[in-house]
């Protein structure tokens, strides 16, 4: 358990390290410009800059993990906390009311910038907002009880 810990503390260091240079790790130093529109000590949140529609915010945590999997649990209780918020607030300015909340791991999975980062996206219309490709298949039901299992297993 301690040897995880310590692990866990290296490899912290060695991401805050390489992403020191992403562009959002820039703006937390203060480096690059934003529209702020909220900060705390662990979360930070800002204007998108090429958005999908008005009131499109970036929320951050402050720590420098690339995808949700690296995240700290201090740091994903401070991101749950205000998120709620967060979505309340742009709904209240913009006057959407329906809206998604995306994020995006890995470059696979269109993650352009390597820091994690929630979208609060207000869907006023039908041409403005998140547009979603959604190729659904059929659960089969022998292999979703395995797989459900070896999830549940999975959990640390
Ligand atoms: P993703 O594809 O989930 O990685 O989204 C990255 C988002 O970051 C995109 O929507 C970009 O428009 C946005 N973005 C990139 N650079 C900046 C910046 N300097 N300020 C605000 N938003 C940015």
């Amino acid at each position: 358990m301690r040897d995880n810990k310590k692990l866990w503390k290296v490899e912290a260091r060695a991401r805050n390290a390489a992403m020191a240079d992403t562009v959002f790790g820039r703006i937390i130093r203060g480096e690059f410009p934003c529209h702020k529109v909220y900060e705390d000590d662990k979360v930070l949140a800002f204007l998108d800059i090429n958005p999908l529609s008005d009131g499109h915010t970036l929320v951050i945590p402050k720590e420098a993990a690339e995808t949700m999997d690296q995240l700290s649990d201090e740091s994903a209780a401070a991101l749950g906390r205000v998120l709620p918020r967060l979505c309340r607030a742009v709904i209240a300015a913009t006057g959407a009311r329906q809206y998604n909340l995306l994020q995006n791991n890995g470059r696979g999975a269109h993650q352009a910038v390597a820091h994690l980062h929630f979208h609060i996206i207000p869907k006023p219309n039908h041409r403005e907002g998140l547009g979603i490709g959604w190729p659904a298949r059929i659960l089969d039901r022998d292999a979703a009880a395995a797989l459900a299992k070896k999830i549940a297993a999975a959990i640390k």
